[in-house]
């Protein structure tokens, strides 16, 4: 089983320098390998192979002009030609879009670095030409067999794939049910909750900061419109770079969170994991919900359960929406026919029990039969 890990870079001032050179020589040569292809293609001839174009940046090293170009790693040059001449491919035969030029400012600077040669110590990483760069301790699995690895460098960070064995898990027996919504981001059956992330006072105090400076950078692009055309000011630059920050550190915090959710959630090892499916366009065709979804993350919460779960040999169950979780009590089974979203607690008219709405719904999940 291959798992996508990434692990940040503390690169020092030089290293940095060697970093971003290697990114702009990905960049370059991505550039000027789809700029051939096209050119190629124009003349009437047949797609160039990667052997080929290859040979041809081995001549253009020589030329004084372009000799920066050997000082990266030879593997960063063949990795993006091969790059672009496989965009270049599945545009031809029609799988996705004509592949677009690498733009200075938009596009995600990244290149590759091989994966024999890439080497991990408990606190760095040994990459081409770059040298040892610290990474945060203990945050690589030693010894294994890394995959496809890729620096990118827009926060520092590098990417790879990383074969891992699956771990035997002495599994409860336990079946657990997970409500998952908005108020909390999971209620279990076994008692737990996860609240929402985002109605933390520091998820609201970054919001609000974050509204905060889109308001003052719209005010400031409009009092700074110079006939009829909106002008970037240094001050709008410099807004416009803290907003970034935020929005990735709001993102982060965000991702986090679900991975320590899902990982704790796994750890207590049930033998099942049951969850309802989420109803996407039921959720979605509220607006006001869907934004809530979307912060909440309840795809990507779904999406690391089931992974997690297969990894760790966990039974993970999705039940149709169908399936009366809310209504049904957990103590009797009668079935309400009728229950609003606004009733947070459940109230039984028949055993007179009174318990919360979503503790009750992950009672039902967990005892969920299939063709029950
Ligand atoms: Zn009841």
């Amino acid at each position: 089983m291959i798992l996508g890990r990434k692990v940040r870079l503390f690169p020092s001032e030089e290293q940095e320098k060697a970093l971003w050179r290697s990114a702009g020589t990905a960049r370059f040569v991505y550039n000027w390998t789809l700029a051939r292809q096209e050119e190629n293609y124009n003349n009437g001839n047949k797609f160039m192979s990667d052997n080929e174009l290859r040979k041809e940046i081995t001549l253009m090293k020589k030329e004084d002009e372009y000799r920066w170009l050997s000082e990266v790693s030879n593997n960063v040059a063949k990795q993006a030609v091969k790059d672009a001449c496989d965009a270049y491919k599945r545009y031809f035969k029609k799988v996705s879009e004509k592949p677009k030029f690498k733009s200075r400012k938009r596009s995600k600077p990244s290149f590759y670095n091989d994966n024999m040669k890439i080497k991990f110590k408990e606190s760095s990483v040994l990459l081409e030409k770059v040298g040892w760069v610290s990474i945060k301790i203990n945050q690589i699995p030693l010894g294994k067999k890394y995959r496809n690895p890729r620096v990118s460098y827009d926060g520092k960070y590098v990417v790879y794939g990383v074969e891992m064995e699956k771990p035997e898990l002495e599994l409860t027996g336990e079946s657990l049910g997970i409500d998952v919504g908005i108020k909390d981001l999971a209620v279990c059956s076994n008692g737990k909750v996860y609240k929402n992330i985002n109605k933390s006072k520091e998820m609201r105090k970054k919001e609000k900061k974050l509204r905060r400076l889109q308001r003052q950078v719209s005010r400031k692009y409009e009092m700074n419109k110079i006939g009829g055309k909106f002008v970037k000011t240094s001050n709008i630059v410099k807004l416009e770079k803290q907003i970034k920050l935020l929005h990735r550190e709001i993102s982060n915090i965000r991702s986090n969170y679900l991975h320590q959710t899902t990982s704790e959630i796994v750890k207590t090892k049930p033998s099942r994991v049951v969850m309802e499916t989420l109803n996407i366009r039921g959720m979605m065709s509220n607006r006001h919900l869907a934004k809530a979804i979307g912060k909440q993350g309840l795809y990507e919460f779904r999406r690391q359960m089931k992974y997690k779960c297969e990894f760790n040999g966990i039974e993970f169950v999705e039940v149709d929406t169908w399936y009366p979780s809310s209504k049904t009590c957990s103590e009797c089974g009668h079935v309400k026919t009728r229950l609003s979203l606004s009733e947070r607690t459940y109230i039984c008219e028949e055993c007179d029990c009174v318990i919360d709405r979503d503790y009750n719904a992950s009672i039902n999940l967990s005892r969920y039969r299939l063709a029950a």
